[in-house]
């Protein structure tokens, strides 16, 4: 298998690919070259005979079976990676590596990492069940709104569910994508998050498997960025809901909720009429994504362009303190 491999534009991305049987392991394994490149992948054939197990320091295991050496162990420490493979720990040191080699491709990028929840951030879904009377136009193809609804708008039969899109979240993915290495990381399940995950980005160009669902959080209803391969330091997180965040707070950047239907007000506690009731929606040019848009641009530049470069960069990275909670430290 690989994982995490340079692609050629520069991104990062997570390749699933396995072949494990019981005599053989083929896989290829990122490594980094002697000339520090990490953009190839070495190519190994491991076989039971020839397998050379002393003094491997074991940074991974894929269905109990060494990544590197191919010895088999029944308990293994370190984080899971189930959205990269069901499968895949890494060790601790493992993840660690992983991340300054990619932290050193991401600056040579001129990138930051950026994780997006989905519901009432990037769009909102409601069960079939829960469109009300007046939203009932929604479900009708023949209702003259729906032109204006398409791209945006999606019904999900086989998941009884039908998902509005963010105004103005098309061009926030494909404007971010150049500034960020993006991850969508949401509590819903994994068949939902991948469903959301093709509507947004059909062509696989931003999130590729990027994409964490519930199953993944290492700690009960709370996100984690223990199972991001990017530098904490370096990652901003865009999220409706705060409290799932509490080890990472610095790293927030609170959004504004999306409520485009009726069930949705309803969870919140909204009396007032959704905007689906009213036939409206969130403005594309001034809505809350391309506010944070701007924000983001200004976090970036600010970054990379800095007027005073020393004093941000040595916080950084002696510090280690999050570019986020720095730049908002400095007003
Ligand atoms: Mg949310
Ligand atoms: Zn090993």
């Amino acid at each position: 298998m690989s994982y995490a491999t340079e692609e050629p534009n520069g991104s990062t991305s997570h390749i699933e690919k396995t072949d494990i049987t019981e005599t053989s392991v083929k896989m290829s394994y990122a490594t980094e070259e002697p000339n520090g490149s990490t953009s190839h992948t070495e190519k190994t054939e491991i076989t039971e005979a020839s397998v050379k197990k002393v003094g491997c320091t074991h940074p991974g295991f894929i269905g109990g079976m060494c990544l590197k050496c191919g010895e088999k162990r029944d308990t293994q420490s370190g984080v899971a990676f189930k959205y990269i493979h069901k499968d895949l720990t890494l060790s601790d040191d493992e993840v660690a590596r992983l991340r300054d080699r990619d932290l050193k491709n991401l600056l040579r990028h001129r990138k930051l990492y950026l994780v997006l929840d989905l519901d009432h951030t990037l769009l909102n879904s409601t069960r079939f069940s829960d469109v009300t009377q007046e939203e009932g136009y929604l479900m009708n193809p023949d209702d003259p709104m729906q032109d204006k609804l398409k791209g945006s708008l999606f019904k999900l039969p086989f998941m009884h569910m039908v998902t509005k899109l963010r105004p103005f979240v098309h061009d926030f993915l494909k404007e971010a994508s150049n500034l960020f290495e993006m991850y969508i990381y949401t509590m819903g399940e994994r068949s939902y998050a991948l469903e959301m995950a093709n509507l947004l980005d059909p062509g696989m160009v931003y999130f590729n498997s990027k994409v964490i669902a519930q199953g993944d959080c290492t700690t009960r209803h709370q996100k984690g960025l223990d199972v991001v391969l990017g530098q904490e330091s370096a990652v901003l997180i865009l999220d409706d809901t705060e409290s799932v965040w509490s080890k990472h707070k610095d790293n927030l950047i609170s959004m504004e909720r999306y409520h485009f239907f009726a069930s949705s007000c309803k969870q919140f506690g909204y009396k007032a009429k959704s905007l689906s009731e009213l036939r409206s929606d969130e403005s594309d040019v001034d809505g809350a994504l391309a506010t944070v848009l701007k924000v983001l641009k200004r976090v970036h530049s600010m970054f990379y362009d800095p007027v005073c470069p020393g004093i941000l960069l040595v916080t950084f990275y002696y510090c280690a303190l999050p570019i986020w909670a720095v730049l908002c430290q400095k007003g």
